[in-house]
């Protein structure tokens, strides 16, 4: 499995996990595009969004769960954050890996699309 993704599932490849369960795990952003930015990912690889089957509910409930804990822990609820999921090429998809995006820690996080 060549998936970037899943090597930090497996721990091959190392990355500062800052949540993790049975079904999801959570680490900063390599590249920060706020000063909180966070990626939740789905510990079985699943490219996208299109790739979510029926049976995989209880992760994507996982990946929301996940999302609202980590907010809290970090306090974020009070300035707010916003949650990115990039599906596919043309909404710039880097990692065929399904990963909810958690910006925070500032009070502009950005308009609502860039046009
Ligand atoms: P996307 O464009 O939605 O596919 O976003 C991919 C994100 O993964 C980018 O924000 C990258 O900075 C991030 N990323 C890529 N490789 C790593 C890595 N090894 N550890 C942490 N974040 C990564
Ligand atoms: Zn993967």
């Amino acid at each position: 499995m060549s998936c970037i993704f899943c090597k930090i599932v497996t721990k091959e490849i190392p990355a500062q996990i800052i949540y993790e369960n049975e079904n999801v795990v959570a680490f900063n952003d390599i590249n920060p595009a706020a000063p909180l930015h966070i990626l939740i990912i789905p510990k079985k690889h699943i490219e996208s969004i299109d790739d979510i089957s029926p049976a995989d509910a209880d992760i994507s409930a996982s990946m929301f769960t996940a999302a609202k804990e980590i907010a809290k822990n970090k306090n974020l609820p009070d300035y707010g954050y916003r949650i990115i999921i990039n599906n596919g090429k043309a909404a710039g998809q880097e990692v065929f890996h399904l990963h909810m995006h958690i910006l925070g820690g500032k009070d502009n996080l950005g308009p609502m699309l860039q046009r």
